[in-house]
């Protein structure tokens, strides 16, 4: 029946450009009709990933080949995976257990904790989820060059043409043994919102950076980890173009916290490649809610010293029963009015924000976009279907992007984020998606000239995507 109808359908249109009309019906026609949806979503232009973590991205299968290949050391409880020889029992080489004939069954686990392949319920989905970077960190972090490419080849696969990884902490040799006592100064002056006083510590800190040559030692650590592997790799080509994020470690000290948001402000403002700032890791950690006002006041600091930098923020990744019920109502709200975010990463926990229709309206009227990771909030955080913000933003007309978080672990890509956009959200039509695909070029902090060239191929991409349809 269908065959018949989609067939007088282009009999009715020829090989015409097909109407917007024409296209609304037959999308609104597939979207429960699975298979149709994906190959639909799989051909659709994406435009851009801008929710991406290098190391969760990278597909579990690469690093275990990864691992086997340069013969890693794993400790058969944990299944931690280390380049160097390890003390204890626990810990084999990869060829040793080739040899004893356990291989297979050990891919089998190491697939099973470096992912959420085969997950069940023993321990909390937070916890698998973030416990994992840490088994195969070493793995991920000597696969760059192959990573990077990984995600290249998908992304032309599944028609997305821009990638913005959150990819590097800056890490550069400085002495800030001085404010070795700062931590609990800062700490105790943060109990009390005393922002001047904060302010002024910052100011030292800032001043010892700088006089220790920081400038000349994030170029060099810019040339060394992104811009030389960019272009030796050409990883940009006319069809894919990548650019980097840094980030900062949510459950460090306050000094080492705001050492690494300068750093990596500096290496923002000193690269091309390099377009944004985030702050990573988990948002309910007991150090990351003690301290997110003054985490939120730094970037505040930094937004009024480097007014070239993007900060993108991850900010309410939260919800009820994870945190207790008035840990839940500022951080959206903190990362908006104080840090000035350019962008917000999840922000699942928008209902439960003081004044939060407030705050939509401010972000709709100021274009401060959210990333919406569907599976990861569905994995993490149990959160799917109309538990899920995602209509708030839309009735509020807070611009929309569609990510994927950590495709790797989550075992996801864009496609499928847009498969379950469409599966879940029946008020989002396909005039809806295309603006959110549209929202993720226009909102990346890739450079003008830049965006708009990527812009102009996205147009072209829907033209041939469109004529392509039955
Ligand atoms: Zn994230």
């Amino acid at each position: 029946m269908k065959k018949i109808i989609l067939l007088a359908l282009n009999l009715f249109f020829g090989t015409a450009i097909i109407s917007a009309q024409s296209i609304d019906e037959y999308f609104e026609r597939i979207r429960h009709d699975e298979a149709a949806l994906i190959s639909f979503m799989s051909k659709m232009p994406k435009g851009g990933d801008l929710h991406h973590h290098y190391s969760g991205s990278v597909y579990t299968e690469s690093l275990i080949e990864k691992a086997i290949k340069d013969d890693y050391f794993l400790n058969i409880k944990t299944m931690v995976a280390k380049r160097a020889p390890q003390e204890g029992n626990n810990w084999k080489k990869l060829s040793v257990l080739r040899e004893e004939g356990k291989l297979n069954e050990y891919k089998l686990k190491m697939l099973k904790h470096w992912s959420i392949q085969y997950y069940n319920t023993e321990i909390p989905s937070d916890k698998h989820f973030f416990d994992s970077f840490g088994k195969f960190r070493e793995v991920v972090n000597d696969y760059t060059a192959e990573g990077l490419l990984e995600f290249k080849e998908r992304a032309i696969k599944e028609n997305v043409s821009y990638i913005e990884t959150q990819y590097k902490e800056v890490k550069v040799r400085l002495d800030l043994s001085e404010f070795k006592n700062a931590n609990s100064k800062i700490l105790s002056l943060a109990s009390q919102k005393d922002t001047t006083a904060i302010f002024t510590i910052f100011d030292k800190i800032y001043e010892s950076i700088i006089k220790q040559n920081a400038l000349e030692k994030v170029a060099e650590f810019n040339a060394k980890h992104i811009e030389n592997p960019h272009d030796s790799l050409k990883i940009d080509s006319d069809n894919f173009t990548m650019r980097y994020q840094n980030y900062l470690l949510r459950f460090m000290p306050p000094v080492d916290v705001f050492k690494s948001l300068i750093l990596s402000s500096i290496s923002d403002e000193t690269s091309d490649l390099i377009v944004g700032v985030n702050i990573v890791a988990p948002e309910h950690g007991e150090v990351s809610m003690r301290d997110y006002w003054l985490h939120m006041l730094m970037f505040n600091y930094c937004q009024k010293k480097f007014t070239k930098v993007n900060y993108a923020l991850h900010a309410g990744e939260l919800t009820l029963g994870l945190v207790k019920p008035e840990e839940l109502t500022s951080h959206i709200n903190d990362a908006v009015y104080l840090a000035n975010a350019d962008r917000i990463g999840h922000a699942t926990g928008m209902p439960y924000e003081i004044n939060s229709s407030r705050l939509l309206r401010y972000m709709a009227e100021n274009k401060i976009p959210v990333e919406v990771n569907l599976t990861s909030n569905a994995f993490i955080l149990n959160i799917r279907k109309d538990e899920h913000p995602i209509l708030l933003f839309k009735d509020y007309g807070v611009p929309i992007v569609i990510s994927t978080d950590d495709a790797g672990i989550l075992r996801t890509n864009l496609t499928d984020q847009f498969v379950t956009l469409a599966k879940s959200y029946p008020s989002f039509h396909y005039a809806d998606i295309k603006e959110c695909v549209y929202n993720s070029l226009e909102f990346s902090f890739i450079d003008i000239e830049k965006k708009k060239g990527l812009l102009k191929d996205l147009d072209n991409r829907f033209i041939q995507f469109e004529k392509s349809l039955p």
